[in-house]
């Protein structure tokens, strides 16, 4: 488990992420899976949902089904319940997160499980090659105290979903993009390097503060997609800045998707809403 960075990353471009609604009216911010960054394989969405006014989250996402790609939910602040068609129920609480490979179909909502106070959190999609689309649903909920927490060096502080480094290792496994999920937290000037296997697609969303990816200067609620490499070096900003950190294998298929089915042809896409319509969408109870 080296460390050892010998090609880090550069950043390609710096994009600030767009405001938007989704579900029942929840406020969010989306930096990819938008107009300017429709998606980044395997990546097809990133939004990040932040706000302390009960009206812009209450309602959450009602009932609605995924096909063809996973869903990661990582709540930084607050708790959502979780509750689908096969009778799973759970709820997310501040610092624990939920993986769900969708594959060939769940139908679910996703519900805050608080009347105030402040929301702060994340959902990443990431897409399934062809060959995994129609696989059965897994679920891999992991509670707070699940994720390692660690500081390689002083003033930085990581807690990690995927991948290793420094010494340990997050608990999600068996994904095939092969993911790194890390959320970093540095002070001011503190620095630290995070290894990204060479040509994973990797980016850094940075959500409080701000932060220095790779000697540029990222803003808050701003992504920094990153050039190839195996390692990115952050530093936290002049307020020290709190950032996700995320790499996956590229899939390199075609992708047709439209709205919460990501299949990779039109006839694939088609078949998901008749099954949808007919009843026929849930085939495999989540294990
Ligand atoms: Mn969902």
């Amino acid at each position: 488990m080296s460390n050892s960075v010998e090609n880090p990353r550069g950043v390609e471009k710096v994009l600030r992420a767009m405001d938007t609604s989704d579900g029942a009216g929840v406020a969010l911010r989306r930096s990819i899976g938008t107009p300017q960054l429709d998606m980044l394989d395997p990546f097809l969405m990133l939004d990040s949902l932040s706000t302390d006014k009960a009206d812009e989250y209450i309602a959450g996402f009602p009932e609605h089904p995924h096909r063809g790609f996973e869903t990661v939910t990582y709540m930084v602040e607050g708790a959502m319940r979780h509750q689908d068609s096969m009778g799973n129920e759970g709820i997310l609480r501040s610092g624990g997160a939920q993986w769900m490979t969708a594959g060939s179909g769940i139908v679910h909502s996703e519900t805050p499980e608080q009347e105030d106070g402040l929301l702060q959190g994340f959902q990443l999609w990431i897409n399934l090659p062809a060959k995994d689309k129609m696989i059965d649903p897994r679920y891999q909920n992991m509670e707070p105290d699940e994720l390692p927490e660690i500081s390689p060096v002083d003033g930085a502080q990581l807690r990690l979903l995927a991948g290793s480094m420094h010494g340990a290792t997050g608990p999600i496994n068996g994904i095939s993009t092969d993911p790194v999920f890390v959320d970093v937290k540095l002070e001011p000037g503190a620095k630290v390097t995070i290894p990204t296997p060479k040509g994973h697609t990797a980016v850094a969303y940075v959500f409080i503060g701000d932060a220095v990816v790779a000697d540029k200067p990222v803003p808050t609620h701003h992504l920094a997609i990153l050039q190839d490499g195996d390692g990115v070096t952050l530093e936290g900003g002049e307020h020290g800045g709190r950032m996700l950190v995320i790499a996956a294998r590229p899939i390199h298929e075609q992708v047709v998707r439209y709205g919460p089915f990501v299949m990779s042809s039109k006839q694939e896409l088609m078949q998901a809403f008749e099954d949808y319509q007919n009843g026929n969408f849930v085939r495999k109870a989540a294990s």
